[in-house]
């Protein structure tokens, strides 16, 4: 047993020990304490998307560090909040008027849900229920669990988990089903519908088409049930577009962004809000305020990392660099897809994902042994139990790509069944 004090998320410590000491890192490289070069194929849990240590982000991180580091946010402000606020009202659907600052991607979906029951319950009506697709996942507080796939991994929670509406996943054929389900859920007045728009995540890279999205956000507005856009994952050109939803030309009242926003260097979340939602909170009352906040809400260098974030987006072919990669990535999982072992070979974007015959399951015994593969080879790609996915950062190379793809058939091979 490790003599470390450190208790890892995610990481059984029986199985996974020494654990490997990062040094620094760069660009899709990190480098360990034994002195070995690790490919990151997945962006250190999706958030580094214009790779590590990025200059720029990097620069306005020291610069604001040397300005004011933090200042209570509730009913105080800063420049960089205010710009961040600006940039992002600037970029996003118009009608999302309003931005709502916090530290994670847990907390901004906290943060939606509960805008939600505001506004609903300053319009006097009593919505409470909340709509999810089947298979999401959107963080592991209480309430980001509770409107998340059931499962081992909340099964100690349970019984503190609010109950929801489970939307059947769209899978290709069985589309209608879901909008039909859909439907007849927002006919029993719930509060809100929160789906991760194209892919779902965490819960297996679950991918759905753009025309669905759009239905389901038109069935939402048919009922007057407000739609919660997850971007969290999404977000920041990982599908292809700046939002997933683009693809589909939905605008949704609330959006949920983290990860991407900072290029991955600093916690910072936002939840973004039509006017409407924001003037349920708005006004004498101190009763009916938006009743959220933690210690560190809008902590300026994380908002100076996200404002040089927006300046890379301003200045530089970010969407061109997401594209190269994307056409990069489907030649080497065309080739990938050949092989036996491998399938449900799958792309959206700059993430590719694949599945082992075999087994499956979260759960699934390959999980660790792919894990630990990879490992031996340097690279950190983290499979969901069978399915082995791919989202490195946009400014990764042909030889680390390679690298990646080689490593995954090498496992095809080398994992017994
Ligand atoms: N929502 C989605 C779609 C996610 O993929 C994640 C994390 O992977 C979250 C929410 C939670 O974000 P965080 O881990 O920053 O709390």
């Amino acid at each position: 047993m490790s003599d470390s004090p450190v208790w890892h998320p995610f990481t059984q410590h029986g199985l996974r020990e020494p654990i490997p000491l990062v040094t620094h890192a760069e660009g899709a490289a990190l480098y360990t304490s034994d002195g070995r070069r690790i490919v990151d194929a997945i962006s250190s849990w999706w958030v580094t998307t214009h790779g590590h240590a990025n200059p720029r982000i990097m620069a306005a991180i020291a610069e604001q560090a040397g300005k004011l580091d933090q200042i209570i946010f509730a009913g105080w402000t800063h420049q960089p909040a205010e710009d961040l606020a600006r940039g992002l009202t600037a970029i996003m659907p118009p009608d999302l008027t309003r931005v709502f600052l916090s530290d994670s991607g847990s907390t901004s979906v906290e943060c939606a849900l509960k805008m939600a029951l505001g506004y609903w319950l300053d319009r006097g009506e009593d919505r409470h229920r909340i709509l999810v697709l089947e298979h999401g996942y959107h963080g592991d507080t209480i309430g980001a669990m509770s409107v998340g796939a059931r499962g081992v991994y909340n099964r100690a929670y349970a019984p503190l988990l609010f109950d929801v509406g489970t939307i059947p996943f769209p899978a290709a054929g069985h589309e209608q089903t879901a909008l039909d389900a859909l439907e007849a859920a927002c006919a029993e007045h719930p509060a809100a519908f929160i789906v991760e728009p194209l892919l779902l995540g965490a819960g297996g890279m679950h991918i759905y088409a753009p025309h669905i999205l759009a239905e389901m956000r038109r069935i939402c507005a048919r009922h007057d049930v407000l739609f919660i856009a997850d971007e969290v994952m999404t977000g920041w050109g990982r599908t292809g577009t700046l939002l997933a939803c683009e693809q589909a030309g939905v605008v949704p009242d609330i959006l949920c962004l983290s990860k991407g926003l900072t290029g991955g260097a600093i916690p910072l979340a936002v939840t973004m809000a039509t006017e409407a939602i924001y003037q349920a909170h708005y006004g004498t009352d101190r009763a009916r305020m938006f009743f959220h906040s933690s210690s560190y809400t809008a902590n300026p260098i994380a908002c100076a990392a996200a404002n040089a974030n927006l300046a890379i987006w301003r200045d530089e072919p970010v969407l061109k660099r997401i594209a190269d990669l994307a056409a990069r990535q489907a030649s080497r999982l065309a080739a990938l897809s050949e092989h036996p072992r491998i399938a449900n070979a799958r792309q959206i974007g700059t993430i590719t994902a694949v599945e082992l015959r075999g087994e499956d399951g979260y759960l699934s015994q390959i999980g660790p042994r792919l894990l630990a593969f990879f490992g031996e080879r340097d690279l950190l790609l983290r499979p969901l139990g069978n399915t082995v996915y791919v989202m490195p950062p946009y400014c990764i190379d042909d030889p680390d790509l390679d690298r990646i793809y080689a490593a995954i058939a090498e496992a095809c091979d080398a994992i017994g069944h």
